[in-house]
């Protein structure tokens, strides 16, 4: 054994009985510069009553043990924390993703983690995205109702070919029918899981980029390349087999959400319009104040003309 002393860069961490998600000790973890690479999995004990986070934490510079525990000691009290010096780190990872095959990791490779987080990558990759358009491309069109004010703003935002749209409210309005309608036969590609290879699949050839049933919470570790991709900034992702590589988009972002909590972010909702639908766009019979009363439409037969020529392309 190479270090039975407290010092080292690899370190294995158990915090138990914790009661905040693995985003949080993630990014607790990424707060501190020394920190090179890490994994943390999630443990369920007692019928999902108790939950352990298992963490691996490379160091870029040897540290003791007390500087980690000090570090995760912020997050919970003494005595939850176990922490020890990483013996082997490839026994330790699949120790820690024996069962949460959906660890929250940076710098740490999948080939790295359990056969079940590899399997689980793997379908990821090659079925359920693939099918998650196919599904998108069997949905059924729906003629938008020209009359509706938030329709119209809709379209508005789509014609004006820039900026980010969030069109949120509950569900039933209306809301997808409408994307889905003015998306068919662009160059759109939906995100699925959330990670930090997620954005791989992005390419310059995507015009759009549609979040359906967004939540801003649910993409906490990865706003800040969310943030930089929709002001079209360089962003590096990391390759999941190979080297880091640098994306750039001018795709527009569409966010459809049945929750408000996203807009009360500020990074994010001042990069979006937010088109708040309060009734059922497809049964509104139009006119006094629908759409929000601020509604700019120019042209609303181009709206219905435009309607009719993707009918002739793209509809059944
Ligand atoms: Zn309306």
């Amino acid at each position: 054994m190479p270090r039975v002393t407290g010092k080292g860069k690899l370190y294995s961490v158990t915090i138990t009985h914790v009661d905040w998600s693995k985003d949080q000790t993630f990014y607790w973890l990424d707060q501190d510069e020394c920190v090179k690479r890490y994994l943390v999995s999630e443990e369920f004990h007692d019928d999902f009553l108790a939950r352990h986070h298992h963490v691996f934490i490379e160091y870029s510079e040897d540290v003791n043990l007390e500087y980690v525990r000090t570090c995760i000691r912020c997050l919970c009290d003494d005595l939850s924390i176990d922490v020890a010096v990483c013996k082997s780190v490839r026994s330790w990872l699949k120790y820690c993703t024996k069962n949460d095959f959906n660890p929250v990791r940076k710098a740490v490779r999948i080939d790295e983690c359990s056969f079940g987080v590899q399997l689980c990558d793997h379908v990821e990759n090659h079925y359920l995205g693939r099918y998650r358009n196919e599904i998108v491309e069997q949905r059924d069109a729906v003629l938008p109702n020209v009359l509706c004010g938030f329709t119209m703003r809709f379209n508005y935002w789509f014609d004006s070919k820039k900026g980010h749209m969030y069109m949120w409210r509950v569900p039933g309005i209306g809301k997808t029918e409408l994307a889905d309608f003015l998306m068919k036969g662009e160059k759109v590609w939906r995100p699925s899981t959330v990670n930090q290879y997620m954005w791989s699949g992005l390419t310059e050839e995507h015009e759009y980029v549609w979040f359906e049933d967004f939540r801003l919470v649910n993409y906490r570790s990865e706003i800040s390349r969310l943030l930089s991709l929709m002001d079209g900034k360089p962003v590096s992702i990391q390759g999941k087999y190979k080297e880091d590589q640098l994306i750039v988009t001018k795709a527009r972002f569409l966010f459809t959400s049945n929750e408000q909590d996203d807009v009360n972010y500020p990074e994010f909702s001042r990069r979006v319009e937010v088109l708040g639908v309060d009734h059922q766009m497809f049964c509104c019979p139009g006119g006094g104040g629908c759409g929000g009363g601020d509604v700019t439409v120019s042209n609303p037969s181009g709206l219905m003309r435009e309607h009719m020529n993707r009918e002739n392309i793209s509809l059944v």
